[in-house]
């Protein structure tokens, strides 16, 4: 689960759940909806291009 694999253009994004304050890593270009794994809440939304973040972005990891 916590494996992370190395793209050239990825980009994983560290935010913070406004709900529960769980701390998750997600991708920054997700296609599909992301959810907290603690709550359910709405991390993330597919827009066109790239995901529309609804949590409090800590960190940009490279
Ligand atoms: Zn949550």
């Amino acid at each position: 689960m916590k494996q992370i694999i190395k793209e050239p253009k990825s980009k994983f994004i560290k935010v913070k759940c406004t709900a529960c304050e769980n701390e998750q890593t997600i991708f920054g270009s997700a296609s599909t909806h992301v959810n907290c794994l603690i709550c359910g809440q709405t991390l993330a939304e597919p827009t066109s291009g790239k995901a529309d973040i609804k949590a409090e972005i800590i960190e940009v990891l490279e």
